[in-house]
């Protein structure tokens, strides 16, 4: 899409009240994207510094799946996914978490992200221990998942919190072991 394009979106979604989200991994994509006005990125996997200042700048949100290049090596190995394939996804794979660590150094809101359906849905806690491992703390990573999600969707009053007034709470941890590397995340409802 041209950034034109983008704007069209961005321009009939505010009309009706609603956020915007950019599936993006260049950086050239995710530059237009946030000059075009959406609210978060999703993936943002190459983006360069300059492209992450401009989203911190905007208030523009990144929704990061830093563990699933991980899932992806492992199934692709095991169903012989071509070398090629698997060579670009251990490259966007450590470049997307490099992106993550700058982002979140700078301060950009991550949301807590599954890119839902590549990984098997009860594997969906198992971007927490990537998110650990590269510099974010425990609890900030909780709070992506939870109250941060909710204040980016306009949401805050209603879910993402454990207070009084609030929806019962639809993630419920079993156990998640954030510093330990193994096992990641046991399992999330
Ligand atoms: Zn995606």
């Amino acid at each position: 899409m041209t950034r034109a394009d983008i704007e069209a979106v961005v321009a009939v979604a505010k009309a009706y009240g609603k956020k915007v989200t950019a599936h993006v991994h260049s950086d050239q994509s995710g530059r237009d994207a946030i000059l075009a006005g959406v609210d978060s990125l999703e993936h943002a996997s190459l983006l360069e510094d300059s492209t992450i200042d401009l989203a911190l700048k905007r208030g523009v949100a990144f929704s990061m799946d830093v563990y699933n290049g991980t899932y992806t090596d492992t199934i692709g190995r095991q169903q012989g996914y071509p070398e090629i394939f698997l060579q670009r996804n251990t490259y966007t794979t450590e470049a997307q978490r490099i992106v993550f660590e700058k982002a979140y150094k700078k301060g950009v809101t991550l949301l807590y992200g599954t890119d839902a359906a590549v990984l098997p849905h009860d594997m969906g806690a198992w971007q927490f221990a990537i998110m650990v491992e590269r510099g974010m703390a425990p609890m900030d990573a909780i709070r992506s998942a939870t109250s941060v999600a909710a204040a980016h969707m306009g949401l805050a009053d209603e879910v993402g919190a454990i207070l009084p007034g609030t929806r019962p709470t639809s993630l419920r941890f079993k156990a998640i072991r954030l510093r330990t590397s193994q096992p990641y995340a046991e399992s999330i409802w």
